[in-house]
């Protein structure tokens, strides 16, 4: 293929991935990412399956696997911190898996080893593009304008590019939760076990080890859709903190913690349906394409994949729009199972009445119990670790026969 210059926005886990493998099969890669640094935020993320067979083609595995987070296994507690039940990392139905690394440092392990050959431009995004029959132009927000063959979109959930180029017709499928990850000093109730309690009111709190010393923690609470996310971040935490107010447990500590973090996600939980992943000479990968939610226990699995295989692609494809569709092709069936959701969940796990609480935290003690097997179910867990459910063809073996 001869359109080889392309720009991808968005350094997290797509973005990295993607610019790693375009660099090897030959591409001259740019990456943007908005934020004026690498956002290293986020709990533990686990390296399973396609994202493990993909770290692996990259020579990452060890890497992970050094920067583990200690989780030994989750316990769930009511909101007296009585512990209900607990499963360590080797039982069937723990949530800490094999290669358990906190999100951040995956994203830091995955730009160290793309860096060099890569050039990454920070504090920046796109706010036009303008495209000819040969080439791409882009103007960035600093005002520099630059040409591409291609532009591809990692830029999470929110993408302003994917708005800017497909408008409105892509899909959100609200499954009536928001969440909030935030890093928090460590306490003398953390300890190495992870720990999941259901407060009052639809709401969880999990609290998590670290291998910094912190705790990682995150908020999720059901609610009806409204549009936080054009709040500033000071108003975001006023309505996590008037909804965590009074609901017990270790609410009041977070409530502190979240006054005075410099470190909140705070996103509903939504999944991303879009008609089509590509539109001229810019695709769409990873979230802001097909994000399955963390619930679904698949975002590092769908953004690496799809990295993956978009870059062998179009190391193979004769014009960028046959690889654009066999990406396509290929990534649809696995995206669309991987957005199924079990039926129930998530609410299931969320009541909101004393009553239900009460019924759910007996149900806790019982390990095979539905809202045990749907929590594990929930993040994903509980399957073979190394179960690689796509196929990731061989792509440097195809161009190394091809030439
Ligand atoms: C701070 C943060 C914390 C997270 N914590 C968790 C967690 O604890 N558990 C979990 O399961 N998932 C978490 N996620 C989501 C998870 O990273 C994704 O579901 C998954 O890994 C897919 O990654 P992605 O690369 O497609 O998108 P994302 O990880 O969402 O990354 C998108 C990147 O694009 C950047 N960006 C956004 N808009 C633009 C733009 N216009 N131009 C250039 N760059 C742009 C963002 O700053 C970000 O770096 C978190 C995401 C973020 C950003």
């Amino acid at each position: 293929m001869k359109n080889k210059k392309v720009l991808i926005t968005g350094a997290s886990i797509a973005g990295p991935t993607l610019a790693y493998w375009l660099h090897k099969y030959g591409f001259e890669v740019s990456v943007a990412e908005r934020a004026a640094a690498l956002r290293l935020g986020g709990q533990n993320i686990d390296v399973k399956g396609p994202a493990l067979e993909i770290a692996r083609k990259m020579g990452l595995e060890d890497r992970i696997r050094d920067a583990n987070t200690t989780e030994i296994g989750i316990r769930f507690v009511n909101t007296d911190n009585k512990l209900l039940a607990e499963f360590p990392k080797d039982s069937a139905l723990s949530m800490t898996q094999d290669l358990e690394i906190l999100r951040g440092d995956l994203v830091n392990i995955l730009y160290e080893h793309s860096r060099k050959d890569v050039l990454y431009l920070f504090d920046d995004y796109i706010t036009q593009v303008q495209e000819s029959p040969h080439d791409i132009s882009v103007t960035f927000n600093s005002g520099k304008t630059e040409t591409y063959d291609l532009v591809i979109s990692a830029e999470g959930i929110g993408s302003s590019t994917r708005k800017l180029v497909f408008g409105e017709e892509t899909e959100f499928k609200f499954l009536g939760l928001y969440t909030a990850y935030l890093t928090i000093e460590k306490a003398a109730t953390d300890s190495r076990w992870a720990r999941w309690c259901n407060a009052r009111g639809g709401i969880v709190y999990m609290l998590r080890p670290d291998n910094y010393g912190s705790t990682r923690a995150s908020v999720t609470f059901l609610a009806d859709e409204k549009d936080y996310k054009s709040r500033s971040v000071a108003e975001q935490k006023q309505v996590l903190i008037e909804r965590m107010r009074g609901t017990g447990w270790e609410s009041d500590r977070l409530i502190n913690e979240i006054t005075r973090t410099q470190d909140l996600y705070f996103d509903k939980v939504s999944q991303v349906k879009s008609p089509r992943w590509s539109k001229g000479r810019i695709a769409l990968i990873g979230d802001a394409a097909y994000c399955a939610t963390p619930i679904a226990g698949k975002g590092t699995d769908l953004a690496m994949s799809g990295a993956y295989i978009l870059a062998g692609e179009l190391s193979i494809a004769e014009t960028y729009q046959e690889a654009f569709d066999s990406y396509e092709k290929k990534m649809r069936p696995y995206v669309e199972k991987s957005q199924k959701l079990p039926p129930g969940v998530p609410r299931i796990v969320y009541p909101t009445s004393r009553l239900g609480l009460f019924l759910l935290n007996s149900l806790f003690t019982v390990a095979g119990s539905s809202p045990v097997k749907s929590i594990i179910s929930l993040f994903g867990k509980g399957k073979k670790k190394e179960e690689v459910d796509i196929d990731l063809p061989d792509y440097l073996q195809i161009n190394r026969n091809r030439f």
